[in-house]
C-alpha cells in the first residue's frame, strides 16, 4: 500500500462530509470469463446531484475478462449507481473479477463504476493482501452511522499518481447485502472506515478531485490534467 498514513483530526462531530483510499501499483494478473449481469434503475433523488443515467438496460452482457480500471475524467465515474437486484452467478464472476484487478492494483477498495458498470456495489480489504477476514463485498451499501473526524492521506485507483489528505469520519457504521443477498451491518474505523467513505461516494458519482482542498487540487493540477488529456486522446 502506498498510503496509509492516517493522520489524525479535524473537528467533524456527528455527520459529516469526508471520503477516499487507494494504491498503486502494478503486479500483473491474468483471468478469463465472461457472463451478464443483471441490474434494474431505481429511483435516483436528483439532490444527491451526480449524473443521473438516462437509458438503464434491464441485463448488461458484460465480459468479466475484458473489465479494467475506469479513470478520470471518465463519465462513467460520475453516474448515480443503481441497485443491485439480482445476486446470482453472473454477480458472483463479476466480483470475483473486481477482486483480482483490486488485489493486481495493491489496492484497498474498488467501486463497481471503476470498472465501469455503474451498480451499487464494491469491495474492500484494508489489508490489499488476497483473504483474510477484512476482505468484504458490499451490495446496495448505506452508510446509517458516522461519528469523529479523521484527515488521512488518500489516492485513488482512477486517480493514479495522485494522493493527497481528505477528512472523513473516524467510525462508520454500514448496512448492506452480502453477495448472496443477505443483509448485514458493520462498524469500522480508522482505514476500514476510511474505505467505506471512499467507496460510498463512488456509487453517488462522488471523487477524489471533490473532495480535495483547494490546496491539493493546486498541487496535483498537473496530475489532473495529464488525466484530463490522456482520456481526451483515448476517445
Ligand atoms: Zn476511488
Amino acid at each position: 500500500m502506498n498510503y496509509a498514513r492516517i493522520i489524525v483530526n479535524g473537528g467533524c462531530r456527528g455527520r459529516c462530509v469526508c471520503d477516499h483510499v487507494y494504491a498503486v501499483h502494478l503486479r500483473g494478473r491474468k483471468h478469463s470469463g465472461h457472463g451478464t449481469l443483471m441490474f434494474q434503475q431505481q429511483l435516483i433523488p436528483s439532490s444527491l446531484g451526480g449524473k443521473i443515467p438516462d437509458v438503464m438496460s434491464a441485463m448488461s452482457e458484460i465480459d468479466f475478462s475484458a473489465l479494467k480500471v475506469v479513470k478520470y475524467p471518465d463519465p462513467r465515474l460520475r453516474e448515480i449507481c443503481t441497485a443491485v437486484e439480482e445476486f446470482d452467478d453472473s454477480l458472483h464472476r463479476f466480483v470475483e473479477r473486481m477482486f483480482e484487478i483490486m488485489y493486481a492494483f495493491n489496492g484497498v477498495g474498488l467501486a463497481a463504476p471503476q470498472v465501469g458498470q455503474t451498480i451499487r456495489l464494491f469491495i474492500a480489504n484494508p489489508t490489499a493482501e488476497p483473504g483474510g477476514e477484512y476482505e468484504g463485498v458490499y451490495i446496495n451499501p448505506e452508510i446509517i452511522e458516522r461519528s469523529g473526524s479523521d484527515v488521512g492521506e488518500e489516492g485513488c485507483l482512477s486517480f493514479p499518481g495522485i494522493s493527497c489528505k481528505i477528512k472523513r469520519c473516524e467510525a462508520v457504521t454500514i448496512r448492506a447485502s452480502n453477495i448472496d443477498g443477505e443483509t448485514f451491518t458493520q462498524t469500522a474505523e480508522g482505514l476500514q472506515a476510511r474505505i467505506f467513505q471512499h467507496e460510498s461516494d463512488h456509487l453517488d458519482g462522488i471523487l477524489l478531485s471533490d473532495r480535495m482542498s483547494t490546496v491539493a487540487k493546486i498541487t496535483n493540477r498537473r496530475l489532473l490534467k495529464d488525466l484530463e488529456e490522456d482520456y481526451a486522446q483515448s476517445k
